[in-house]
């Protein structure tokens, strides 16, 4: 029996600063409905998030693609991660440079290896083997990016601030730092298929070479069509540590809703690292979830025509598809 198509999105879970507020929700909006007409004209999950993510990539507002975020030596180094949730099929990137889509690098890891991670070199040679786009680090690098990895640089401030919990976030110790809006996406296509993506370039001021838990599977996101799919974003290294994905999908096997797996898995990560983040999820049944402790996430959603979104808490604006 033919399943109802969803899809649903997020644009990183940070301390989203007013400037980049507008941006953000625009972009989370329109990468929905992106995904949305590709499962409405019959394509496949993979095929939703990929382009779904793809919008979010070549939008300068989130830090994955064009925005990406710099490391300490001042250069990009991006990660990306597609699973397929009909057979676990997995494939990733860690540490590229000058590719312009790293999810669709990651898909052609799935796709056209053995393998589920290539890293760096390894990465940029592989993607010249399948002629990935590619564009110079200028071309990647934003005006705000550079000014933010210039501040970082010269307070030397942990990041690790900026994924504070709401409640404890102290905007005066923190400099102005837009850019880490990691993207990820998760559909449910008409052929009951579940899928993900995630792509960041990760945190400013990181050590060159450094991966957090995005391109990790079962950290930045899972997908299994028995049970639903999940992105992540927020504190990479709390992420990884809980495995914060497949936490969640644990908790939908055992038979919790997307909406209090994503609760509780997000208090457990808060209590047992004190790290915060935020998730989008779906069950097999096209149920939702989306939950963030940090100040701001820019989510949406988008199913039988009508597009959830929201950016502070307890939000949740609709309008029709059209
Ligand atoms: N999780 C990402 C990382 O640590 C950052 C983010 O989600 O904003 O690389």
């Amino acid at each position: 029996m033919s399943k109802t198509p969803v899809i649903i999105v997020h644009g990183g879970a940070w301390a989203i600063p007013d400037s980049l507020a507008e941006g953000s929700v625009q972009g989370v909006r329109l990468a929905s409905t992106v995904g949305y007409k590709v499962l409405g004209a019959g394509g496949s999950a993979v095929d939703a998030v990929e382009e779904a993510v793809r919008s979010m990539e070549d939008n300068p507002v989130f830090d994955a693609g064009v925005g990406s975020v710099l490391n300490a030596d001042g250069e990009v180094e991006m990660d990306a991660v597609i699973m397929d949730g009909r057979d676990l099929k997995s494939g990733a990137v860690g540490c590229v440079q000058n590719i312009k889509n790293p999810i669709s690098l990651a898909r052609a890891v799935m796709e056209k290896t053995d393998h589920t991670l290539i890293v760096g070199k390894g990465a940029n040679k592989f993607a010249e083997e399948v002629n990935a786009v590619t564009l110079p680090t200028n071309q990647l690098v934003t005006e705000t990016a550079r000014r933010e990895w210039e501040e970082l640089m010269k307070f030397r401030t942990t990041v690790t601030k900026l994924f504070s919990p709401r409640d404890t976030v102290q905007k005066e110790s923190v400099p102005v730092a837009p850019g880490h809006d990691t993207v990820g996406a998760v559909a449910l296509d008409t052929q009951g298929n579940i899928a993900f993506g995630t792509s960041t370039g990760g945190i400013t001021a990181k050590r060159p070479g450094r991966i957090g838990d995005s391109p990790i599977i079962g950290a930045g996101g899972y997908a299994d069509n028995n049970i639903g799919g999940v992105s992540t974003t927020g504190h990479g290294e709390s992420i990884a540590k809980v495995c914060l994905a497949k936490h969640i999908t644990h908790l939908m096997e055992g038979g919790m809703t997307p909406q209090t797996a994503s609760e509780t898995a997000l208090t457990f990560m808060a209590k047992r690292v004190q790290g915060s983040g935020g998730v989008v999820v779906l069950n097999d049944n096209g149920n939702i979830g989306r939950h963030f402790t940090t100040e701001r996430m820019a989510w949406a959603w988008v199913k039988d025509n009508v597009l959830h979104h929201g950016l502070n808490p307890g939000e949740d604006f609709s309008e029709n598809v059209k």
